[in-house]
């Protein structure tokens, strides 16, 4: 399918790695323009140069913290004015209710609500000027079904959501669509780290700690960042101009939910 953005702009954050850098191959693959972004340049350069190489479009490359206002504030400037914005950061650490202060609730809000906040913020006004463009902020399934030790996330994403609902139904009359996704588990670092925490906790190797995941998954397996990827592309692509607020699960069935 032709997704109609070829020559189109986008910024992918947090996109060295995993899902993100699934977004930016898959908008890449559709002639889109990007601007990436991670803390660590050496993977970002190496993501950027693999991406420059299969697909032949632009790519430039900022190692920030997106989540630090001067890291925003460079990336931003790198950007400009974009068509499609793809918000990510890596998500809080797991643990427990009783153990969370204020310090870490603050941090979490800040990298996983304030910041795509602040990006859409700084962006949108220039999309809706030309009438056109495209938001897909990357949360999680915890914001359908909590996940009882992410409880920083669980808070975090959920208060973005809850933005979203909103501020999409604000900007969707000037044609810019904002989106959510939200994976369930995907075959990435943030996974095997969280299969590792797993192993240590109950004294099990890191292969049996995947193993009894994927058993909780219908699919029976982890997700892949191309499959993640190939959905952010179509809710970035003209065909998801009638897609508004929208929160979209990516988990092999794995969320038991009706709707
Ligand atoms: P990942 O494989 O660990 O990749 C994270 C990417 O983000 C890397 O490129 C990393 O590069 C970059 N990054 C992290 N923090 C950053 C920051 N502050 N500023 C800029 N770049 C940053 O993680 P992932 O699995 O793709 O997860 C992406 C998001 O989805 C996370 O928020 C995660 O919690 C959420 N999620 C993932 C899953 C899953 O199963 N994978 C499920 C549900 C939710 P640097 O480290 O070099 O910065």
């Amino acid at each position: 399918m032709d997704l109609g953005i070829k020559g189109r702009r986008a910024l992918v954050c947090a996109s060295s790695k995993g899902l993100g850098r699934g977004c930016a191959e898959a908008l890449a693959e559709a002639g889109v323009d990007l601007v990436l972004n991670a803390r660590g340049a050496e993977a970002l350069e190496e993501t950027a140069q693999a991406i420059r190489d299969t697909y032949g479009v632009s790519v430039t490359a900022v190692a920030a913290d997106i989540t630090s206002e001067d890291g925003r504030a460079r990336v931003l400037q790198a950007a400009g004015d974009v068509d499609i914005l793809v918000t990510n950061a890596g998500g809080p650490p797991p643990g427990m209710w009783s153990d969370w202060t204020r310090d870490d609730f603050i941090a979490a809000l800040d990298a996983n609500m304030l910041t795509p906040i602040a990006l859409m913020t700084a962006l949108m006004p220039a999309m809706i000027d030309k009438g056109w463009g495209r938001v897909v902020n990357i949360t999680s399934q915890s914001v359908k079904a909590p996940i009882p030790a992410l409880g920083l996330s669980n808070a975090a994403r959920t208060g973005l959501t809850g933005y979203v609902a909103g501020t999409s139904r604000q900007v969707a009359p000037f044609g810019v669509n904002v989106n959510n996704m939200l994976p369930g588990i995907h075959a990435t670092d943030r996974a095997i780290q969280l299969d590792g925490g797993v192993s240590q906790k109950e004294g099990i190797t890191v292969e049996e700690a995947k193993a009894r995941r994927e058993l909780t998954i219908p699919a029976r397996r982890y997700g892949t960042r191309a499959e993640f990827g190939a959905m952010c592309a179509f809710l970035c692509s003209e065909h998801a101009g009638f897609i508004v607020g929208q929160n979209i699960l990516c988990d092999g069935g794995g969320t038991n939910a009706t709707i």
